[in-house]
């Protein structure tokens, strides 16, 4: 097991995407193995932060004091025969997606930040901007083996109910708490996931470090589609393009049937044009599509239906993006994945926190939605971007206030949370509540939710060591 003490070698540790500063740990710890790993927590009585590839936005990995676990050097990869892989925690979806280029399987949940690990991703249950047909994180994951905070470990397989006690290697048992609390039903990953009669295995994905330590997981996989038809249309009124989403859904069974549906506001566009010079002038908005083709031969038939659709619809094609092939495929998701890059380091170049949101509504407010993002932002002279999911009614609004508009920002995203909620959605839709969406959180669940959730909490890290500071 490496152990780090210096202060720079655990400097990197107390950092994550969010730019959030002053954690501080006593030491870096690096198990070799999960059991050198229970070992260790078996004698440890310190509050315990999990490291994962800190590409995190809640600033969920930075600790305030205890120990920092690392899990870097559980990173192996194996074939587990047909749709299924094993992963360490610490291999990247990058790593994961190399590993699977050369087999007929692909794991579709594609969070656009390819440097996280698999770990952070079931921790987080992250998404993306496929995730609109393929669903979340939690989707793919069959099995893993976790450790609670005290060591004990258990192997813990898709079914086990939470009717059921949770049974550890040492024959201790767990049971689940007796609450009434259930987790919203647009997509969410706020705070930890309850449903009536769920598995275990579905409460551990998604509690942002805080219930369990993941040392191994087998994640399922699909078969890798031939190809996407994909493009990105751009629009001269933002109307436009969000009218067009109810129609897009309700052709789903009708040919037209995308798993990508994502936008980008005119302030997004104006900095993709850095890099992406053939934007046209007049966007005021523009929407990034992909539809998965299962077999070539039916690639031309559904770029037709498209074609057909967009026409119908009279939307503006001279102008827009259509892949010509896998380059382009990929060119189009590096144009999505650019738009929080860019911003990321606008955020660290003017040493700013990040302050995004990451709400989400149920289906029949997305248009109610967007109407009170524009009007709320446009009442208001802080700047700001708007990019995301519009096919999950998750949109993601980065606020970027001058030095002296910081309380005007928060007021509107409190603002904007107050009416989301009131509309039955999310604060957090993706990226979890981590340290930075804990008072949204509470406003969400209220005292009694809260209360309920610490039950959850304490019935698997009863003196709290295990990712302090997070949701609750
Ligand atoms: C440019 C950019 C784009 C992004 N796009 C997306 C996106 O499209 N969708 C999305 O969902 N997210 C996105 N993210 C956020 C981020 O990539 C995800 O939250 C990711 O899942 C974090 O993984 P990580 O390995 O970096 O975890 P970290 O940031 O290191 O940690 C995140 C949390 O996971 C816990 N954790 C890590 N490993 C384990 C483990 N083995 N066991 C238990 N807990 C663990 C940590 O304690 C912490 O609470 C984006 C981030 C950036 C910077």
């Amino acid at each position: 097991m490496i152990r780090k003490i210096k202060p720079e070698f655990i400097a990197p540790y107390l950092r994550d995407a969010s730019n959030f500063s002053g954690g501080n740990a006593e030491e870096v710890v690096i198990p070799e193995s999960s059991d050198e790993l229970a070992d260790f927590l078996k004698k440890e009585t310190r509050p315990i932060t999990i490291a994962g590839a800190g590409t995190g936005l809640t600033a969920s990995r930075i600790p305030s004091g205890g120990i920092i676990v690392s899990l870097e050097r559980l990173n192996k990869i194996l074939d587990k025969g047909p749709g299924k892989v094993e992963v360490g925690p610490a291999v990247s979806l990058n790593e994961l997606q190399k590993f699977l280029a050369p087999t007929e399987w692909f794991y579709p949940p594609n969070p656009t930040e390819t440097w996280a690990s698999l770990g952070g991703n079931l921790a987080t249950n992250a998404s993306g901007s496929r995730s609109y047909k393929y669903g979340v994180t939690r989707n793919y994951v069959d099995e893993v083996e976790l450790l609670l905070v005290d060591g004990r470990k258990t192997s813990l397989k898709r079914g086990l109910r939470i009717s059921e006690p949770l049974t550890f290697t040492d024959g201790s048992e767990i049971n689940f708490p007796d609450i009434k609390y259930q987790s919203p039903v647009c997509k969410n990953a706020a705070g930890y996931f309850v449903q009536p009669d769920m598995d275990w295995l579905d409460l551990f994905i998604g509690s942002d470090g805080t219930l369990a330590i993941f040392t191994n997981i087998i994640l399922r996989l699909a078969p890798r589609p031939d190809d996407f038809v994909s493009g990105v249309l751009f629009f001269k009124e933002e109307h436009s393009c969000w009218e067009l989403i109810p129609k897009i859904k309700s052709m789903v069974n009708q040919n037209i049937d995308p798993c990508s549906l994502e936008y980008f506001d005119h302030n997004a566009l104006e900095r993709l044009k850095s890099k992406y010079t053939n934007i046209p002038d007049y966007s005021r908005a523009a929407m990034f599509f992909e539809q998965d083709v299962a077999k070539k031969c039916d690639y031309d038939g559904v770029l037709e239906n498209w074609y057909e659709f967009l026409n119908a619809e009279e939307i503006i094609l001279e102008d827009s993006w259509f892949a010509q092939g896998p380059k382009d495929v990929q060119m189009f998701q590096n144009f999505r994945h650019d738009a929080p890059v860019l911003i990321n380091e606008e955020n660290s170049r003017a040493g700013r926190v990040k302050l995004g949101t990451d709400m989400a509504v149920p289906d029949e407010y997305f248009l109610s939605m967007m109407e009170l993002y524009r009007e709320t932002l446009n009442d208001n002279d802080v700047d700001y971007i708007i990019f995301g999911h519009l096919g999950d009614n998750h949109l993601h609004i980065n606020l970027l206030p001058e030095d002296s508009q910081g309380d005007k920002a928060q007021n509107i995203y409190d603002t904007l949370v107050d009416q989301i909620l009131k509309w039955g959605g999310t604060v957090s839709a993706e990226h979890g509540v981590g340290k930075l969406k804990k008072d949204y959180f509470a406003k969400m669940v209220g005292p009694n939710g809260l209360k309920e959730l610490s039950k959850v909490k304490r019935c698997l890290d009863p003196q709290n060591r295990l990712g302090v500071g997070n949701i609750l």
